[in-house]
């Protein structure tokens, strides 16, 4: 296999840390791990064994092909899509279990005698069964393991609608018996006890996005760095990249590096991410491309051609800087990467 110019490095240690916190904080709520999206962008199935090696019992996926990725890894794995009509076959043969969200979704699944879990909307507006439909008799005679729902607004620990979902989430557990009640992701964990229910579904938080369940700082799991593949003078006045978008104010060294949008160095991160050489801050000059970025390594001069920069990607930093989510800077990352687990 040649070699590859960018890598991620996974810090393994760092994600069941952060599982740990979210576990912790969820008190006796079993807690889960979304690795939906290839757990988001870091890599599904390396990033499940180290959970379930920690203790983690329940992976949530979106789609019915995210499965394959976890095959032979001791959880319980619910697909949280439901299944369409084309998929009932293989949500059947599948060892998960899918999240019914729809009337239609139950009436289909209900001969089967298997167990399911459900979803039901509480105000978010998306997925699952309205409170009325699943208080109808619907679930009745349904193998119903888990009862879902799911927050809009978790991430804002003061917003009127937590406690809303949480309430009406609370009087429909009270009237549907199921094994388990489950309604926090990561955001949803850090807002009290009162949301944790039997089961905790956290996602962004373990991959060391968003705040931490109990105030602090969450682990960095992702570094990135890419090969430097020329460095080059650019000359007072002379501008740099697509577009001309900056301007050498003085003589500078510019790093080129592999790395571009199509590795998800998003294009906003033109003229505004940053390298990091040891402590020295090397910013993004000029536009991003699809293949290549630069920085100014002017105050870097140990750094040659070939060696490895590292970039800052510093989730909650790079996402204030590029106007993304750190959802979509995580999940964006790309095909192109070594991925190096430690
Ligand atoms: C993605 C997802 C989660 C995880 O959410 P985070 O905000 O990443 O913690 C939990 N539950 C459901 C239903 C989801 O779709």
């Amino acid at each position: 296999m040649p070699p590859r110019n960018a890598r991620l490095t996974i810090d393994t240690a760092a994600l069941v840390a952060n599982w740990r916190r979210f576990a912790k904080a969820g008190g006796a709520a079993a807690c889960g791990a979304a690795v939906k999206a290839d757990g988001y962008g870091v890599g599904a199935r390396a990033s499940a064994q180290a959970l379930v090696a920690a203790g983690c019992r329940d992976l949530f996926v979106a789609h019915w092909h995210e499965v394959e990725a976890l095959t032979g890894i001791d959880a319980r794995i619910a697909v949280l899509h439901g299944f369409g009509a084309d998929e009932m076959a293989t949500a059947l043969a599948s060892p998960a279990v899918p999240v019914l969200a729809t009337p239609a979704q139950v009436a289909a699944w209900k001969p089967t005698g298997r167990p399911c879990d459900v979803m039901v909307d509480t105000g978010l507006n998306r997925l699952g069964l309205s409170p009325g439909e699943a208080l109808s008799g619907l679930l009745d005679g349904l193998q119903l393991d888990t009862l879902h729902s799911h927050l809009a607004c978790a991430e804002i620990a003061g917003h009127p609608r937590n406690e809303l979902q949480r309430a009406r989430f609370a009087d429909l557990a009270a009237r549907i018996p199921a094994r388990r009640h489950a309604l926090a992701n990561s955001g949803g964990i850090g807002l009290g006890p009162g949301y944790h229910f039997a089961l905790t579904r956290p996602g962004i938080g373990l991959y060391g996005g968003g705040p931490a369940p109990d105030g602090g700082h969450l682990a960095a799991v992702v570094a990135l760095s890419a090969r430097i593949l020329q460095i080059r003078t650019v000359a007072a006045g002379d501008s740099i990249g697509y577009g001309a978008t900056y301007t050498a104010p003085h003589d500078l060294r510019i790093a080129v590096v592999a790395l571009g949008y199509a590795d998800g160095y998003v294009r906003s991160l033109s003229n505004a991410g940053a390298a990091l050489a040891g402590d020295v801050r090397c910013p993004a000059v000029g536009r991003v491309s699809m293949d290549m970025a630069a920085f100014d390594v002017s105050a870097a001069p140990a750094l040659s051609e070939g060696d490895f920069l590292d970039i800052d990607f510093d989730l909650a930093k790079t996402a204030a800087a590029s106007g993304r989510s750190e959802y979509e800077l995580l999940t964006g990352l790309g095909a192109r990467y070594a991925r190096v687990y430690t």
